[in-house]
C-alpha cells in the first residue's frame, strides 16, 4: 500500500460540481439556473480550504484565470480569478451569465450600459465585494462592467460561474471614451486543471 494518504480537501469543489450538473441537467433556462447556482456558490465559497494553491497564484502583471472545471457539454464552467495588487479588467461583457463569488480580500466592481449612440454610461457606483459576497452578470441583468483588486498591497481570489465554457466565449472589452468595441476571448491562464477524482483517502477509510 502507498504511504501517500491524499486528503480530500478537494471535495467542496467536486460537490459544487455535481451538483451544477445535476442543476444544469435539468434545464438551461438562465431564470432557473443562475438563482439555484448562486446558493450553491455560496455554500462554496463559505470555506476556505478546498482551493488548490496552484489555482491562488497571481501574476505581476496580468490577473490570473485558472480553470477549476469546465463541464464536458460546456454547459457551464468554474474559474479562480486571481488578482495581483492593484489589478483591473478592462471594461468587458460576458455574453453568458456569470456569478462572482468572492473567496480571499476584495474586488470592486462598476456597472456601464451602452446608450444608442454607443457611449458607455456608469450604471450606480461602485460597489466592493468581500469575502462571502456575490455579484451577478448577464445579458439579461447588465453584462458590461469594470473589476478591480480592491487593494494595492495585496492578492484577492474570486470563483466565477459561467453558463458556458468561458474560455471559448467570443465576447467584447470597451473603449471607455469613445464605447468602442473590440471582439475578445479570454481563455485560461493554465493548462492544468484540479484533479476533483481521487477519492482513495475516502475509500481508504472505508477499509478495515
Ligand atoms: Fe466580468
Amino acid at each position: 500500500m502507498s504511504t501517500h494518504l491524499p486528503t480530500d480537501s478537494i471535495a467542496p469543489l467536486r460537490h459544487f460540481v455535481t451538483q451544477m450538473t445535476h442543476l444544469i441537467g435539468q434545464s438551461l433556462e438562465e431564470s432557473f439556473v443562475r438563482p439555484k447556482a448562486k446558493v450553491l456558490l455560496k455554500e462554496l465559497i463559505a470555506s476556505d480550504d478546498w482551493l488548490p494553491e496552484f489555482c491562488t497564484v497571481p501574476h505581476p502583471q496580468f490577473y490570473q484565470q485558472y480553470l477549476l472545471y469546465a463541464d464536458p457539454l460546456e454547459r457551464f464552467s468554474v474559474v479562480s480569478f486571481v488578482w495581483g495588487p492593484g489589478q483591473a479588467t478592462p471594461i468587458h461583457d460576458h455574453m453568458v451569465w456569470g456569478l462572482i463569488g468572492m473567496l480571499r480580500g476584495s474586488e470592486t466592481g462598476q456597472r456601464y450600459e451602452r446608450d444608442a449612440d454607443g457611449s458607455l454610461k456608469p450604471v450606480g457606483h461602485e460597489e466592493a465585494l468581500m469575502p462571502g459576497d456575490i455579484d451577478e452578470v448577464s445579458p439579461t441583468i447588465g453584462d458590461i462592467h469594470i473589476v478591480k483588486n480592491a487593494f494595492a498591497d495585496k492578492t484577492s481570489i474570486s470563483i466565477h460561474v459561467y453558463g458556458g465554457n468561458i474560455g471559448g466565449v467570443k465576447r467584447h472589452v470597451y473603449d471607455p471614451s469613445s464605447g468602442a468595441i473590440k471582439n475578445f476571448v479570454s481563455g485560461y491562464s493554465s493548462m492544468q486543471v484540479p484533479n476533483l477524482w481521487d477519492r482513495s483517502a475516502e475509500i481508504r477509510a472505508q477499509l478495515s
